[in-house]
């Protein structure tokens, strides 16, 4: 008898395309009201809840257990459970959209903001803290923001390395401390597929409303809105071999349980500084070069520069 996971394989080479779906997963520590929101459903989304809904059915009554949950990708067989894990601000976009907008509306010049920035520069505070304060004044500023939207766009080459990810079948996930609101438009804007999309739950919801909430599933550790760490530790505990790609701080707790990082920016030079091996990349040009010309060794588990060092930072329980 085929496995559970063999069975989800069989049923994608004859066409099953559905665990492409765009979904954030949230949880409801640390006193936010926490709102979640499927992202619009498309006939691809449909298609996964259908199948899923019929292959758990057989499941069951075969007794074979190891589905995916929902939200949850599949495991591929053909490709030595490579991921891809993205950062998206100034990583899969060429802009880091969510500093643009702060910058644009003003909200960096803001009192408030300035006090939790001088916090957050002097470490004593993360981004959850400084997050806190600053989305708050995003508050009945859609149209504003969707207008600074418009001047965005994906950083060069990064359409071809999805593409080429989706057609050996590689799970892409975008990891990001930014807001759910701008990553799912601009996403659907670009045509951009991920399998799963984790960042913060701050969306202007249909009614108007605004949620403000945070994607950290860590209770021991408060520091960043989004626990980047904690999302890469668990695909590394599913036997996953992680490529990550990322651009500032937040990426250096993500990149930390890795096996290879594409770097550049602020989190190239945190790893130099540390001694760490990676990728510089400025392009997804760069990081095809390499991945794509070298995607044997990948696969394999083989490829030069895995990462080396331990993470001494983060906190689990
Ligand atoms: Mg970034």
């Amino acid at each position: 008898m085929q496995t559970s996971l063999q069975t989800v394989d069989a049923l994608r080479r004859s066409g099953y395309t559905g665990h492409r779906t765009c979904e954030s997963s949230f949880h409801t520590k640390g006193g936010f009201a926490f709102s979640f929101t499927k992202p619009k459903a498309n006939a691809n989304v449909i298609d996964t809840d259908r199948r899923l809904s019929l292959l758990r059915m057989f499941a069951k009554r075969m007794k074979i257990t190891g589905l995916p949950r929902d939200g949850e990708r599949g495991t591929h067989m053909d490709n030595n459970n490579l991921v891809i894990v993205t950062d998206f601000d100034g990583t899969l976009m060429k802009e880091d959209v969510g500093d643009t907008v702060m910058k644009e509306l003003g909200i960096l010049e803001r009192e408030e903001t300035i006090e939790v920035t001088r916090k957050f520069i002097g470490k004593e505070i993360g981004t959850m803290k400084w997050i806190e304060v600053a989305y708050s004044f995003l508050e009945g500023r859609q149209a504003e923001v969707d207008e600074l939207l418009e001047s965005v766009s994906p950083r060069q080459g990064a359409p071809r390395f999805l593409d080429f990810c989706k057609e050996r079948q590689i799970p892409v996930i975008i990891l990001s401390d930014g807001m759910a609101y701008y990553i799912e438009k601009l996403t659907q804007k670009f045509g951009i597929e991920a399998d799963k999309i984790i960042s913060n739950p701050i969306r202007y919801l249909s009614d108007g409303e605004y949620s403000l909430g945070f994607q950290n599933p860590n209770p021991s550790c408060r520091w960043c809105g989004c626990c980047k760490a904690d999302a890469v530790r668990r695909l590394k505990e599913e036997g996953s071999k992680v490529v990550y790609i990322g651009d500032g701080v937040s990426d250096l707790y993500g990149s930390s349980f890795a096996d290879w990082i594409f770097a550049r920016s602020t989190l190239a030079n945190f790893l130099t500084e540390s001694g760490e091996q990676f990728y510089r990349f400025e392009t997804f040009d760069d990081i095809m070069d390499v991945f794509a010309g070298d995607f044997d060794a990948f696969s394999a588990g083989t490829a030069a520069r895995m990462r080396a060092k331990e993470n001494t930072f983060c906190r689990f329980a």
